[in-house]
């Protein structure tokens, strides 16, 4: 039987019409939050991540500020600039578009972003708070996938859980939302041995590798929970091609295009699945809704707001 389709998408605009109501009482007590973007000299696809998210901001009323400074900026000067925002107070989150130039001493450039406006959750202290179990902002990848589970009533308690992937973004941040949740959580990695043995007795498996179609039916529990985090453009009509054999539409897609995205999860795996992620319009419409919602959750904290939970008891910002 096919896999429940976990959409996004759906659950994105959920959490945009509960955002609208608490903007809307910021609002009348004054306070509109803002958000400030930091993109470092012309990548292409950071440009278009800072692009979403500024659209976002523009879409629900919040303030958006972008920063461009050359690629050829210097730590000193991003530091300038970053200790400059913490010092606004129109502005209640921060976000520096990874990655940076390699002149860039990115570590020092996101421990100087102040925790108060660190919307993606990436400084230490947010991180040490998230660790303790006292989360406060919260990656937004995982945060948004923590959505997906409450919100598609995914039962978490007790059940096992195998995260792969250990990033600072998103495996650690994923294993330690769900172990907080009660899960028993298998972190695994590039040097995980029998793999996909270990992942054939999860209930629920989270794919964070960034490896194309990599986890496939053979991987997976008949009706385990699967979570597709990865987005890899495939540009390969032979790797397509395999990848989707089954899938003729993606086929024409892909000879449309020219390339196509692929998660980390074989598609093949949504006729074992209970329940699956697409991709795209899975994990990925989260990741800005949360970044949304970080914000709000920031300026309701700094700027003193009398209702500081946030609607719909999202996770982040709470508490
Ligand atoms: P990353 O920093 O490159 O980390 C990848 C992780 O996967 C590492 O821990 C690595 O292990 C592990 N890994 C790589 N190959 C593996 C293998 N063959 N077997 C087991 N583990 C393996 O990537 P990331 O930033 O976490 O992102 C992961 C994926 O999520 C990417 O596809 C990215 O595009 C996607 N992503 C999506 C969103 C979204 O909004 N949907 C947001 C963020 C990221 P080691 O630590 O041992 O190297």
């Amino acid at each position: 039987m096919a896999a429940r389709i976990l959409s996004g998408n759906a659950i994105r605009d959920q959490i945009y019409s509960e955002l609208a109501g608490e903007i809307a009482s910021l609002a009348a007590s004054g306070i509109r939050p803002g958000l400030a973007a930091v993109l470092v000299g012309d990548n292409s696809a950071s440009q278009l991540y800072v692009k979403s998210k500024i659209a976002a901001c523009g879409k629900l009323g919040l303030a958006s500020f972008m920063l461009t400074p050359p690629a050829t900026i210097t730590t000193g000067e991003l530091l300038a600039a970053v200790d400059n925002l913490n010092h606004r107070d129109e502005i209640d989150g921060i976000l520096v578009q990874m990655p940076l130039p390699p002149q860039i001493d990115s570590k020092k450039i996101l421990d100087a972003v102040d925790p108060a406006k660190d919307v993606d959750g990436f400084h230490p202290v947010n991180v040490g708070k998230l660790v303790a179990g006292r989360p406060n902002l919260v990656a937004c990848t995982p945060a948004g996938v923590m959505e997906i589970f409450r919100r598609s009533n995914i039962p978490l308690e007790g059940a096992s859980a195998v995260v792969m992937g250990r990033s600072d973004i998103v495996g650690k941040p994923m294993a330690l939302l769900l172990l907080h949740a009660s899960a028993t959580v298998t972190i695994c990695h590039s040097k995980t041995r029998d793999l996909r043995e270990v992942s054939r007795r999860a209930d629920i498996v989270v794919a964070a590798m960034g490896r194309a179609a990599m986890v496939t039916a053979d991987y997976i529990r008949p009706g385990a929970t699967v979570i597709d985090v990865g987005q890899n453009v495939v540009t390969s009509r032979v790797e397509a091609g395999k990848i989707f054999a089954n899938f003729p539409e993606k086929i024409a897609a892909f000879e449309a295009r020219g390339s196509v995205l692929v998660g980390d999860v074989h598609p093949d795996v949504v006729n074992l699945a209970g329940a699956l992620t697409p991709v795209p319009g899975g994990v990925g419409p989260l990741t800005i809704a949360m970044l949304m919602s970080n914000t709000v959750g920031a300026a309701r904290m700094r700027r003193g707001s009398k209702n500081p939970v946030a609607a719909g008891g999202r996770s982040s910002c709470s508490a």
